[in-house]
Formats: structure tokens, sequence, C-alpha cells
């Protein structure tokens, strides 16, 4: 399957090329006909799957040729979506993808000026992308006007509803046309998504890629059990290994963050963090930062990290599990995107045991357990006891990597990522967990799989 064999236009498979895209993910093989075809989609993907490519290319082949010019332009389609980055990175695929179509967008977002978003607005636009609570002040004092909407995009629905901004939503739907395509996407379909969903779309189509706990399947996950007070000396040790390129390290809480960021800076190890209290103007340059490899490690809350697509993502590391285990798996997400291959270590304190079980649970599998770290206390050796039975027979010498069985022809990266024994002393106290392969593959994302939503059905049923 490619892109020309889905009727994509010349302007717009010019782009794709130069994008480095050859073979369109499951969810756009699935869904840019329905989209291209006038259909409602209900899409339950998550990002990494290709999902943005999957609704920006049909909206922009669908405008191409068919808008005003200058400021007589009217905004066409609203993509809504729950954090800035997130809008921030959907602007930049509108912005490749439609390069050569002449079409025009703008993303808005609260926590900076709104100057440079109504001037932007003034100039006329094609396209908006919009964090709801921006985008209902701009409605307000009068700089946007919904009622030429023809495509409204709900991207990640399920965290709207985990943000609070399920309010804000139903405030801006009724001020959309009824008549108009709906693209709605969410990575799970907890009941209350069900409903606004079935009270938006008509007749939607439903597309589905593999489930939140599968897509991690090229991610390499190892469990470091250790003591609160001993994480932050195994982080430093696991960092000062530079073949660890580019890591992302999560923190529960803000202030966590900080206290980490610190300490690596102590250490000597660059860093940046993100988090809520942070400027969106430090929070953007933090992150421009590590997109292009000049930081090599950055401290992250969940929120602020969610939806980074970050190229080359060879770490995450799981300073403390998340409450939730979806979470976990939106954390390691950031790294095995598209196809690449990555790994994820998480450090487990005694009090964490519940969460590993959880995220076990969720996965469907244990997580292999790195042994004789140096980092390990005794009451954590009591919780590795206590895990025995959800490691790989307790053994490391188990942990193979999926990659060892591959044959030469798989173009997925080769993660040869086993961490090894630490010792704290001497040359040998790096945790010597091999670099990933970096090199850009063709997509190998997941398979869509119709499975996923007869489970879901179930589970709401
Ligand atoms: P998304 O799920 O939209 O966040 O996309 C995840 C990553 O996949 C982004 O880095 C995209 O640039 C990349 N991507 C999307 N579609 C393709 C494709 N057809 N081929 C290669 N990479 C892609």
């Amino acid at each position: 399957m490619t892109f020309k064999e889905l009727n994509i236009i010349e302007p717009i498979l010019k782009a794709l090329i130069q994008e480095g895209y050859t073979t369109p993910t499951p969810i756009q093989q699935e869904a840019i006909p329905i989209i291209l075809d006038d259909s409602d989609i209900l899409g339950c993907a998550q990002t990494g799957t290709g999902k943005t490519a999957a609704f920006s290319i049909p909206i922009l082949q669908k405008l191409y040729g068919n808008v005003k010019q200058g400021r007589n332009k009217e905004i066409k389609a609203l993509v809504l979506t729950p954090t800035r980055e997130l809008a921030i990175q959907i602007g930049e695929s509108f912005a490749a993808y439609g390069k050569y179509t002449s079409l025009k967008h703008t993303v808005v977002f609260g926590g900076v000026g709104q100057r440079p978003q109504t001037d932007a607005l003034r100039s006329g636009i094609d396209i908006l992308i919009a964090t709801p609570g921006r985008l209902l002040d701009l409605i307000n004092q009068g700089y946007i006007n919904l009622k030429t909407i023809d495509f409204f995009v709900l991207d990640e629905a399920d965290r709207m509803l985990d943000m609070g901004f399920i309010h804000d939503i139903k405030r801006i739907l009724p001020l959309l046309p009824k008549n108009r395509q709906t693209l709605f996407f969410s990575a799970t379909m907890p009941q209350e998504i069900a409903f606004l969903a079935n009270s938006i779309l008509s007749n939607p189509k439903k597309v589905a890629v593999t489930p939140v706990s599968s897509t991690v399947d090229s991610i390499d996950q190892y469990i470091y059990f250790a003591e609160k007070k001993t994480k932050t000396s195994l982080l430093i040790n696991l960092l000062n290994d530079k073949e660890k390129e580019s890591v992302l390290v999560f923190s529960r809480t803000k202030h966590g963050a900080d206290k980490i960021a610190k300490a690596l800076t102590q250490a000597g190890i660059g860093t940046e963090a993100i988090h809520g209290n942070k400027s969106q103007n430090a929070r953007q340059n933090a992150l421009s930062k590590f997109k292009s490899h000049s930081t090599r490690v950055l401290i992250a809350t969940d929120i602020a990290a969610r939806g980074i697509d970050i190229d080359q993502l060879s770490h995450v590391i799981n300073y403390d599990l998340p409450e939730v285990p979806e979470t976990y798996v939106h954390r390691i997400g950031r790294t095995g995107r598209a196809g690449y291959g990555g790994v994820a270590l998480s450090f487990c304190d005694p009090e964490e045991m519940p969460q590993l079980k959880g995220i076990q649970k969720l996965l469907g599998k244990q997580i292999s357990i790195v042994r004789d770290h140096g980092y390990e206390t005794q009451s954590s050796t009591g919780a590795k006891a206590d895990n025995r039975n959800y490691s790989d027979n307790g053994s490391r010498s188990e942990n193979r990597s999926r990659s060892e069985g591959r044959s030469h022809s798989d173009s997925r990266p080769r993660t040869d990522s086993r961490p090894r024994t630490d010792s704290r002393n001497g040359s040998d106290s790096r945790s010597r967990t091999a670099a990933v392969s970096t090199e850009k593959k063709e997509f190998r994302g997941s398979s869509s799989t119709g499975d996923f939503w007869r489970k879901q059905k179930r589970k709401t049923a």
C-alpha cells in the first residue's frame, strides 16, 4: 500500500516524500479513505501510531483548491487537542504535509500572550489547532467564529476527560455547525467518552489500531528495584553511560522533577525540567533543545510530556512509577515511536509494588528485573523477593531482547539493550545498556485489530 494508492494528491504526496514517509501506517490506511469519503470517524488510536497524519492529510486534501484567499478566509477545520505541546506538534504536521498546498493554519493555546495568535487569526486561516481553554477565551472575545467549520477533529478525547476539559468541550460543541464532518480520536474508550462520541458523531466508521497495551512491543522494558533514597544515585549512575543518547525521565511531581534536575546538574549531567509550573516559553525552549539533541536528558511530569514526539529518543526512565497503569504505557510510548525500538527503565521502591502489579496486569506480561545493579537496599531486596513471581523465572539471563531473534531482513531497529550488572566502583560502574539504533526505517507500526473494540465494548457493558 502506498499513499498514491490512497489517492493522495500530488502536492501532498510531494511533501510526504520529503518527510520520508513511504508507507501509510495502519491507521492511515484505514482512516484516510473513510475521511476522503466524507464519513465521520471514531478512531481508537494513541499518539505514535501516525494518527495526526491520518486526519491532517485528508483534511488538507479536501480543503485544497476549495478555500477563499487572504483576509476573506474562513476557518474550515478545527482540531481540538488537550495540551499545548500536542497542539504545536499538530501544527507542525499540517505545516509539513501542507507545505505545497498554500493552505494556512495557526495554533492557539494558553500560557502565552494572545497577540501573535490574534494577529494570525486576523490575517485569515483555513485550519485552527487549539486547546480548549484558549479557544473559548478567543471565541468570547470575538476573534474566532466556528460557524464556518466543515471539519472538526477531537483529538485525545480520553485525555481531555482526565485533564478536566470535558466541560469546555461541551461548551464548544454547540458553537459548531451541525452539518460538518467529525473525526473523534481516543486511546481508550471509557463510558463517558463513548457517550460523548455517540452524541457528536453521525454514523461513524470505527477505526482501531492495536490497543494501548500492545503498541509497546518494540520497547525493551526493565525494572530496577531501589529504595526511594537511592533512586537519584541510581539515575546518575545510569546516565553516566553516554550511550544513552537521549533520555526522557519521568517524575510524578513538579517538585520531584526540579529536585532530580538539580541533583543531575550537580553531578555534571546537563539537563532541563519541564512541568506545569514552568512558563510556556521555558517549556518550549527546553523541549526544542531536547528535540534537537542539544540537551541529552529531559525531566518531565506526565502532563508536560503528553504526546511529545521526539525523533530518536533512545530511553525513557520512570523515576517514579505512575499511579495509573495506562500512564506507564503512554510514558514509555515516547520511545519506540513510529516503529523504532527503544528502552524503558523503571525504578520501583517497595511502596510502588502495587503500581508495578497494575502495570504488569495491563501489559499482560512481566517486566524483566535488573539484578545486582548496586543500588538495592535491604528492603528493596525484600521487595524483589516478593516480586519473584513477576520475573521471567527470576533470571536476568532470561531477559532476551526481542531483537535477538530477528532476521536481518527485519527493518525494526535492533536493541541490544540488556542492562548488565553495575558495581559502584571503577570504570565498570556504568550501566552498559547499548545504544539503540536510530537509523530511520520504514514504518512498521502496530497493525489494526477489531478485538480491541470488542474488548472495550465488553468493558463498558
Ligand atoms: P503521531 O501518532 O501522529 O504522533 O505520529 C508519530 C510519528 O510517526 C511522527 O513522528 C510522525 O512523523 C511519524 N509518521 C507518521 N506517519 C508516518 C508514515 N507513514 N511513515 C513514517 N513515519 C510516520
